[in-house]
């Protein structure tokens, strides 16, 4: 099985949870293609040491850098921890990011709960004999 190509995106206050997730797969992510946002995916670098084709910042643009991507077929998830309590400047490019994935039938995980069932149902499919 090729490396799935995961990508990986989280609002301010949801961060921490994407670190503290990203840590729990941290061996199964090393095997992944990984994307993220600007911000996102600095932290998952220096805190993880996780490899990471580091895309704008969210609001400056990497939700739509991630969605061009996934357009084209070159992501297999989206990691997309979203904060539905803070507003943010760049809601429709995150409606526009979310939309793709159902234009396209990308796994999308917007909350801890359900990353976890995507990532680890992604590990099983690789351990496969
Ligand atoms: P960031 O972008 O990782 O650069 O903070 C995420 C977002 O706000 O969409």
């Amino acid at each position: 099985m090729t490396a799935p190509r995961i990508a990986l995106i989280a609002h301010d206050k949801k961060k921490d949870d994407m670190i503290a997730l990203a840590g729990q797969y941290a061996d199964f992510l090393r095997g992944c293609k990984l994307t993220a946002t600007g911000t996102t995916g600095g932290r998952l670098v220096t805190e993880l040491g996780l490899t990471v084709d580091r895309k704008h910042s969210g609001p400056l643009g990497g939700d739509l850098q991630i969605g061009a991507l996934l357009v084209e077929d070159m992501i297999d998830a989206v990691i997309f921890l979203r904060d539905p309590m803070t507003p943010q400047p760049h809601e429709p490019d995150i409606n526009a990011l979310v939309r793709a994935c159902d234009v396209h039938d990308v796994a999308c995980a917007t909350n801890v709960a359900t990353a976890h069932l995507v990532l680890s149902q992604l590990q099983a499919a690789g351990t496969q004999p």
